[in-house]
């Protein structure tokens, strides 16, 4: 390979043949069409080998296309170009007045290859940010454009994609009127005792972290829309100071906490864009179950926290709404979402990996795609309903398979 592209947090380093950054949508359906195998990279934040094409495939960034992001305030949508980052996204859209429903942790990623990997913020009644496309430009493996709309049958197979469908090279989104949110700490949660449905129903987007060295969330962090009444909290006390997700990190590289009134872009994200997000040096791994089991599922994580403890930085327990994307981790049932930011050693995280994955099994968990995960796709067949017809729709759309990889086809196999 010509040059050496590795995904944000170093642990892959591709294996492609050739990269590309196509300047143009003409330049980028040529590529396609002259490629036997290819894959997109968004903003590379993906922990596995998702994006990676393999050593006969093409990698192509399509962050060098125009970065357009049109917004219609009257219809209420934006239509933004493949390569697009959130922070560029939510920015502009703010300063039409408008708002995405909801970010996920950082707004560093890409808007395509977030939504294909059914990425999330927190929120009982948040979907994962998929859950706002209303719309998918692609170019297909003979380097022609296919729009998928939402009401067109073959939508529930179109964002959530792996990228397995075409190159993306625009999505539309919905909007709604901007609304400003607070952000509140509190600290010192017990484990014992813990109702999650009443404290995830607090406020619009609420995340419960721990470090599992004690049967305790060291933080909750409560997004609270200024629309929306604030309930109050009598099961944990609040911060004395602004914090970081990850115990030694700087909290001024999280958004603004204490209370303090803010746009939605910068409070429903946890960290800043001009910042460094998380801690920078780690692995995450994320499992999606069904909301029910989140209090049984904790206590089974809190039975091997001696040996989830030493290779964690942190943990983070949200909750997305049930969505309609075929291949999404939430799709068709309410879900908590069960994250871990291990630390960067890959050989000392995999058996705990393991360990997490047994523990979880019985409550039928799907791993988050974009991220470290070991369950085999035997399974994946129970888990999502809708597989074939997304075969299907890869196949009819790929005959030849060339936007699909190792990883891919490993699914599909499921
Ligand atoms: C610090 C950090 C924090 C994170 N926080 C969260 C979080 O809060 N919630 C959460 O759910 N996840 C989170 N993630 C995971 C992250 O959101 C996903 O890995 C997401 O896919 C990253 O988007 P990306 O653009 O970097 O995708 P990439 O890793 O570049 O690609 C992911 C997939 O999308 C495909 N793809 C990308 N662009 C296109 C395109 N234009 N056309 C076709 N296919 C495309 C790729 O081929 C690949 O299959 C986090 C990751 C990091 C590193």
């Amino acid at each position: 390979m010509a040059e050496t592209v590795t995904n944000w947090a170093g642990n892959i380093t591709y294996t492609a043949k050739e990269v590309h950054r196509p300047r143009s949508v003409e330049a980028l359906r040529s590529l396609v069409a002259a490629s036997a195998r290819v894959r997109v990279l968004g903003s590379g934040h993906s922990f596995n080998r998702i994006a990676d094409p393999g050593n006969e495939g093409v990698l192509l960034s399509l962050a060098e296309l125009p970065q357009i992001v049109e917004v219609d305030t009257a219809a209420r949508t934006v239509r933004v170009a493949g390569g697009v980052r959130y922070a560029e996204l939510a920015a502009t859209v703010h300063r039409h007045g408008l708002a995405l429903p909801n970010m996920a942790s950082l707004p560093h990623i890409s808007v395509a290859g977030s939504v294909a990997t059914g990425t999330h913020g927190s929120g009982d009644g948040n979907g994962p940010l998929a859950s706002a496309v209303r719309e998918v430009e692609l170019v297909t493996a003979g380097g022609e454009t296919v729009t998928l709309a939402r009401g067109d049958a073959r939508f529930g197979g179109a964002v959530t994609n792996l990228g397995a469908l075409g190159a993306v090279t625009a999505l539309t989104l919905d909007l709604e009127p901007a609304f400003d949110v607070e952000q509140h700490v509190y600290v010192g949660l017990p484990l014992a005792g813990l109702d999650h449905a009443a404290v995830t129903a607090t406020a619009y987007s609420v995340s419960l972290f721990t470090d599992w060295r004690e049967p305790r969330f060291n933080h909750v962090w409560v997004k609270r829309r200024t629309d929306r009444p604030l309930p109050d909290f009598p099961w944990a006390a609040p911060a004395t100071e602004a914090v970081h997700p990850v115990p030694g990190m700087p909290a001024v590289n999280c958004t603004q906490q204490s209370g303090v009134p803010g746009p939605w872009h910068e409070r429903l994200p946890h960290f800043r864009a001009e910042f460094m997000p998380s801690s920078g040096a780690e692995i995450q791994s994320e499992y999606l179950l069904p909301r029910p089991h989140a209090t049984d599922a904790l206590h089974a994580l809190d039975g091997i926290r001696d040996v989830i403890a030493p290779v964690l930085q942190i943990c983070e327990v949200r909750t997305v709404a049930a969505d309609e994307q075929w291949l999404s981790p939430s799709y068709g049932r309410d879900t908590v979402a069960l994250h871990f930011t291990w630390v960067d050693d890959f050989t000392a995280v995999l058996p705990v990996v393991r360990l997490v994955e047994e523990a979880l099994e019985a409550f039928a968990p799907r791993p988050h795609w974009g991220k470290v995960f070991t369950v085999p796709s035997a399974g994946f067949r129970d888990r999502y309903p809708r597989l074939d017809d997304f075969r299907a729709l890869a196949d009819a759309l790929d005959p030849e398979e060339k936007f699909r990889n190792a990883f891919v086809r490993d699914v599909l196999r499921g």
